[in-house]
């Protein structure tokens, strides 16, 4: 059973009852999942919750799902504390929430499940999805689990390592002559004429709640506590929003005490509609051109972006842009400190808190977790300059005279 109620219009309040919808039919705003949260608060607590799998289903209670999981053992990932970094970079209780280590090496395995969770309750046999790269890998690999079938479309200039990624789990592949924000488009005029399930536009109220999980996960690591400051991706900002959303639901549901936490949003420079908005102070996101290497977060027209300004504002937290040149030197960085060899994603999140905290924004004793969406091993060509080895004959006289050539 689910505590979900419903779906409301974040714009205008109307209701609605739960089914594959995304948009408000009166104000075009995005709909959210709305939830009976007295029967939910009466119903869970911190022992019931640390009881259950160690994935993200052990907050199967507060998510909207009601049939069988497809589950692929996603979610409760480590939280590392990040002591190395935070002596680089002069931050004192610095943690990573390490993403990478979901079953398709992103964060987006967890909005994925219960959207896909959702899709089968409806009754949909076809999983699709507009995506910039990690998104298709999950859908195609949740599809694969639930015997479905799959249609997913990325930008032509996608990294070659993603193709391999997401054409193992043998979906419909489409590569569109275009960006991102043209592939959602396309996406947009194929929801109306398939009676497709597609993660990301008529299942979008359910994949952005997998989300919440990230900040259920990271205070219920922490001891049931919320951080001081999160440093986050944004590329649509869903990711963000629902960070806060979960660590805000855990205090209405006195699982923690009030949530007080600053919230740091982090775009690559050449992508980051979202940063402009809020450093101009307004709430409003003029679309952009992206021209980055962090494909993964290169969103020119977020959808999300008004929410996730919102969430920047209120929190009192802020938002912060990185050069290519910031986030390559930013996956080094966490890879050479902490052993964690992160995508763009990370390196835009690591250049972020180098900045935040050097400006003392981000301050020294402030509990602070930056969130690592995705692997590395994706990635590689971006780094790839860091491959030196040395050259050696099987000899012990080889080894010893290149030794000593390197000295
Ligand atoms: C999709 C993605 C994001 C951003 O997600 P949004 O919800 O669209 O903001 C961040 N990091 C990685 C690695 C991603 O794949
Ligand atoms: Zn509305």
């Amino acid at each position: 059973m689910s505590y979900a109620r419903g779906l409301r219009c974040r714009k205008c309040g109307q209701e609605y009852p739960v089914q594959p919808l995304n948009l408000c039919d009166f104000c075009l705003s995005p709909l959210e999942v709305s939830y009976d949260y007295k029967a939910m608060a009466r119903a869970l607590n911190r022992e019931k919750l640390a009881r259950g799998p160690l994935s993200m289903w052990r907050y199967r209670d507060m998510l909207p799902v009601e049939g069988k999981e497809v589950d692929i053992g996603t979610g409760f990932t480590p939280l590392l504390k990040a002591d190395n970094l935070g002596r680089e970079l002069g931050l004192d209780q610095l943690y990573i929430k390490n993403d990478c280590l979901n079953p398709t090496y992103s964060f987006k395995d967890r909005p994925v499940s219960v959207a896909a969770t959702k899709a089968r309750e409806f009754g949909f046999d076809t999983l699709a999805c507009a995506s910039t790269g990690n998104l298709a890998a999950s859908v195609a690999a949740h599809a694969a689990k639930a015997n479905m079938k799959a249609y997913v479309f990325v930008p032509a200039g996608v990294e070659p390592g993603k193709l391999v990624g997401i054409a193992i789990y043998k979906p419909v592949l489409m590569t569109v002559n275009g960006s991102y924000d043209d592939v959602n488009r396309l996406c947009t005029e194929l929801v109306q004429r398939y009676d497709w399930g597609f993660i990301n536009i008529n299942l979008r109220p359910y994949y952005a709640e997998g989300s919440k999980t990230l900040g259920y996960e990271v205070a219920e690591q922490l001891g049931w506590r919320a951080p001081d400051c999160v440093v986050a991706p944004a590329a649509s900002g869903l990711l963000f929003t629902r960070i806060w959303k979960g660590l805000d639901e855990l205090s209405m549901l006195g699982l923690i005490e009030p949530a007080n936490t600053h919230m740091y949003l982090t775009q690559a420079a050449g992508s980051s509609p979202i940063v402009n908005a809020f450093h101009a102070g307004t709430l409003h996101v003029h679309p952009v051109e992206p021209n980055t290497i962090a494909q993964s977060v290169a969103i020119g027209n977020p959808a999300d972006g008004y929410y996730a300004l919102r969430v920047a504002r209120q929190s009192g937290g802020g938002a912060c842009a990185v050069t290519d040149e910031e986030l390559i030197a930013g996956m080094k960085l966490l890879a050479q400190t902490e052993g964690i060899f992160a995508e763009a994603a990370g390196g835009v999140v690591v250049g972020a808190l180098r900045k935040l905290a050097a400006s003392g924004v981000i301050k020294r004793n402030e509990l602070t977790v930056a969130f690592v969406t995705g692997a590395g091993p994706k990635t590689q060509e971006i780094v790839s300059d860091i491959v030196r080895p040395l050259t050696v004959q099987p000899s012990l006289e080889s080894f010893e005279e290149v030794l000593g050539a390197r000295a």
